[in-house]
């Protein structure tokens, strides 16, 4: 059987992958408090199994996924019970290693999948740090933001219009298809430390915002392992080195 996650290769399956130009998905998400209704692994749970389904979706070339970096930046969330966050620098330096790791293995193709908004800058700034100081690129996407997903979460909320929130519509319907064990309904309410309307919630909406996700990252990675898409943050760097002023290109994914 296939295998996608990165754990559970042999060395020489390592080899194979590398001879195969594999693409590294490197999760990246939070464990941070989620209102008083969902567990605390909500963004690293989405992000990993977003990554995980859309690895084993592709049969043309391997795509890895590394274990989850559960912890993330949410010093934010700090006053709310559970929540662990590692400091700014901790968190640049750690991703940067694990990619540097990955990328001294031989690996060129290196996806950092994002499951937590207060992630997000940090990563792009990191990314701009392993091109700049690394000497390698990368791409960096947040699981929200890639073509479907966005629009069928504007399509299915009903009060979130499309924002993923924090413990609201969105991310309920997430948890309550991916782990409904662990939700507890009669607690969804506003509270402190919650952005949006978690009691709209549902399996059903939760199920298809997934299935645009997967659907989206599958695409995203046959692009960016044909080479038709880049690491925009390169390009730019590379667009103002050659004072080409004329070509401007965005950070957001958007397909053909
Ligand atoms: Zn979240």
């Amino acid at each position: 059987m296939k295998k996608v996650l990165w754990q559970e290769l042999r060395r020489t399956e390592f080899e194979e992958a590398v001879k195969a130009d594999a693409i590294v998905i490197i999760p990246v998400a939070s464990t941070e408090q989620h209102g008083n209704h969902l567990p605390i692994n909500t963004d690293a749970n989405c992000c990993f199994t977003i990554a995980q389904r859309a690895a084993e979706a592709i049969d043309e070339f391997p795509v890895l996924v590394l274990p989850m970096v559960w912890t993330g930046f949410s010093p934010h969330h700090m006053e709310h019970l559970g929540t662990i966050t590692l400091k700014y620098d901790t968190f640049v330096e750690l991703l940067t290693q694990i990619a540097r790791c990955v990328h001294a293995h031989g690996f060129k193709n290196i996806l950092f999948l994002n499951g937590h908004g207060g992630n997000s800058a940090v990563i792009a700034a990191m990314r701009f740090k392993l091109g700049g100081e690394e000497g390698f690129s990368s791409v960096g996407y947040d699981y929200w933001n890639i073509s479907p997903t966005s629009e069928e979460m504007e399509a299915v909320s009903e009060t979130d219009k499309g924002f993923i929130g924090h413990a609201g519509e969105v991310e309920t319907s997430l948890q309550l298809y991916l782990q409904p064990h662990l939700v507890d309904m009669d607690s969804a309410a506003w509270a402190p430390g919650v952005c949006g309307n978690s009691t709209v919630a549902s399996r059903e909406k939760g199920e298809r915002i997934v299935n645009a996700a997967v659907e989206g990252l599958v695409k995203l990675l046959r692009d960016y392992h044909s080479g038709k898409l880049e690491d925009n943050l390169a390009l730019w760097r590379d667009e103002v080195k050659a004072e080409l002023k004329d070509q401007h290109r965005y950070p957001r994914y958007s397909p053909d």
